[in-house]
C-alpha cells in the first residue's frame, strides 16, 4: 500500500484543521449573511488637524455572526477574496454609505464618506460602473466619496497599465492610499497616479508618543505628500501628544480613538450632535 495514493495524500494533508473548517464555512455563509442583514457598517469620524472640525468618516464593515459573535474584518474581507465574493461585499458597504451621505444630504449637510476598497476590485473590469450606478442611483455627487486603496494594489501592474484609477477620479471621487508606509510603493510612484491623499499607516502614529523615529517617518512623509500636493490623514491617533505633534507637522486630517471610535449609525448622529452643538 505503501505510495498509493490515498496514502500520499493523507500524510501531507492529515485533516483540515478547525480553522480551515471554520474559513470554508463562513464562505457559503457570507452572501447569506448580507441578505439577513448580518454585514454592517460602523463609521469613524475623520476631522480637520488645525479646526477639529468633522470633515469625513469612513466606513468599516461588521459581521454580527449569529454563532460567533463579532467577526472582525481582518478575518472575512481576505476570504470573501479568495471565494470571488468582495465584488458583492464592496457594492453592500458602498451602498450603506452612499445611503448615509444621502440621508446627510436631506439634512443640508454635505459629510464626504470613504470605503475601502480591496486590491481584487480594482482589477475588476465592471468596477468604475458599478461606483458610477451607485452614486446615481443615490443621488450622491462623487465628490462626497472617497476611495482607499492598498498601496500594493496601485503597484501591481495590470492595475497601473488600465485606466480604472483615472475612471474612477473622472467620476469626481477622491482616490486616497491607505496604510502609507507599510507596502512598496514611492512617493514618486504616487505623483503618476491620480491619487489625491495618503493615510500614513497606523503602525507608524501609534509609536509617534513613545518613539522619535516614528515621529520622523511621519514628518517626512507629511512633507514628501505636501510637496507632491498630496493631503494627508493620520489613522490611530489615540493620545493628545501624537495629536499635537502631528498638528504641529502639518498633518491635515486626523482619525483614531482620541477623536472617536468607529460608531454604528445612531450613535454617530449623536456624536455630531454632542460636537456640534
Ligand atoms: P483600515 O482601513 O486601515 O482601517 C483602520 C482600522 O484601524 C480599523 O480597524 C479601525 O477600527 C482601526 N482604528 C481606528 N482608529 C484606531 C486607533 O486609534 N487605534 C487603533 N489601534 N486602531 C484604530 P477595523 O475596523 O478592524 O478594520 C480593519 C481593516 O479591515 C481595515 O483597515 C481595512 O483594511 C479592512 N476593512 C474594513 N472595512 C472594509 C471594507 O468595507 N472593505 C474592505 N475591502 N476592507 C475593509
Ligand atoms: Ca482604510
Ligand atoms: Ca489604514
Ligand atoms: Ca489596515
Amino acid at each position: 500500500l505503501a505510495g498509493s495514493g490515498a496514502g500520499g495524500v493523507a500524510s501531507y494533508h492529515p485533516v483540515l484543521d478547525q480553522q480551515s473548517l471554520r474559513r470554508l464555512q463562513l464562505g457559503t455563509e457570507l452572501e447569506q449573511a448580507m441578505a439577513e442583514g448580518q454585514i454592517s457598517v460602523v463609521f469613524q469620524p475623520i476631522i480637520d488637524a488645525r479646526t477639529s472640525d468633522i470633515v469625513s468618516v469612513e466606513t468599516l464593515v461588521r459581521w454580527a455572526h449569529p454563532r460567533y459573535g463579532a467577526i472582525a474584518p481582518d478575518d472575512f474581507i481576505h476570504l470573501a477574496e479568495q471565494i470571488g465574493r468582495i465584488g458583492l461585499l464592496t457594492d453592500h458597504v458602498l451602498d450603506l454609505a452612499l445611503a448615509r451621505c444621502r440621508r446627510w444630504l436631506d439634512q443640508d449637510i454635505a459629510l464626504s464618506v470613504a470605503v475601502n476598497l480591496s486590491a481584487r476590485c480594482l482589477t475588476e473590469p465592471d468596477l468604475v460602473d458599478r461606483v458610477r450606478r451607485a452614486l446615481r442611483r443615490h443621488g450622491v455627487p462623487g465628490e462626497l466619496l472617497t476611495l482607499e486603496l492598498t498601496e500594493g494594489s496601485v503597484v501591481d501592474d495590470s492595475v497601473r497599465s488600465s485606466t480604472v484609477l483615472a475612471d474612477l477620479h473622472a467620476l469626481g471621487l477622491r482616490l486616497s492610499m491607505d496604510d502609507f508606509g507599510t507596502g512598496y510603493s514611492s512617493l514618486s510612484q504616487l505623483r503618476q497616479l491620480p491619487i489625491d491623499e495618503v493615510k500614513i499607516d497606523k503602525s507608524f502614529v501609534l509609536g509617534m508618543s513613545t518613539s522619535q523615529g516614528e515621529s520622523f517617518i511621519a514628518r517626512s512623509i507629511i512633507e514628501l505628500a505636501h510637496n507632491l500636493g498630496l493631503r494627508v490623514v493620520a489613522e490611530g491617533v489615540e493620545d493628545e501628544l501624537t495629536r499635537n505633534l502631528l498638528a504641529e507637522m502639518g498633518c491635515d486630517k486626523l482619525q483614531g480613538f482620541l477623536v472617536s471610535r468607529p460608531l454604528p449609525d445612531e450613535r454617530l448622529e449623536s456624536w455630531l450632535l454632542a460636537r456640534t452643538g
